[in-house]
């Protein structure tokens, strides 16, 4: 008689992957952009290469902030709002690229090891959840590293790598689809502006 194999067991074991499996509709129609199954087959070549090279990005994010704040005068002469679509497409493009970015308006990929949390399938910004695998892997999908391992590797190799211990704040959907670049930007103009007025 076969013995059962010890891995074979751990397959078949009930998991939040399968659980969702079990219960989705089983109808005809399924969305091509957010399937499972699009997700595993892709590879997370960039991203990963991203987290090891997580030092050398804050170090240049850390440039491009600057540029983007000596750009203060151009925005408001252009107008911050006139400026989003342009700013938003090349945003969406290369952060997409780099990072798989979900465009949630607020990034916070310096804090967690330049691992973007969205692409955890359960949108956790406060760390992992009870499920990571045994390999470091997602326990909904199966084939990808969980963002969270990753993004505590990639803060270990950054300057203010403890940054990811902060507690973040739940994600404000009315952001969404903004660009996070203009949003910091703005933001750090004001308080220049502000400290100038205490000065
Ligand atoms: S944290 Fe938000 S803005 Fe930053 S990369 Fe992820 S989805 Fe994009």
């Amino acid at each position: 008689m076969p013995k059962s194999n010890p891995s074979q067991k751990g397959e078949t074991r009930l998991t939040q992957a399968s659980l969702v499996r079990r219960e989705r509709d089983r109808t005809a129609y399924h969305p091509a952009d957010v399937s499972p199954q699009r997700r595993v087959q892709r590879r997370y070549t960039m991203r990963l290469w991203s987290v090891r090279h997580a030092r050398f990005l804050e170090w240049f994010y850390a440039r491009f902030a600057d540029v983007f704040l000596a750009l203060h005068p151009v925005w408001n002469a252009v107008g911050y709002a006139r400026a989003e679509k342009p700013v938003k497409f090349v945003e969406k493009r290369v952060k997409g690229f780099m990072f798989d970015c979900r465009m949630c308006g607020q990034c916070i990929l310096s804090s967690t090891g330049m691992s973007c949390p969205m692409n955890c399938p359960k949108q956790l910004r406060n760390g992992p959840c009870g499920g990571v695998r045994a390999n470091g892997n997602c326990e909904v999908e199966p084939d990808m590293p969980c963002v969270w391992v990753k993004a505590w590797e990639g803060s270990r190799r950054m300057r203010n790598g403890d940054a990811i211990l902060a507690v973040q704040k739940p994600v404000d959907q009315s952001l969404r689809e903004t660009s996070a670049w203009l949003r910091v930007t703005a933001l750090a103009a004001a308080e220049r502006e502000k400290e100038r007025e205490n000065a």
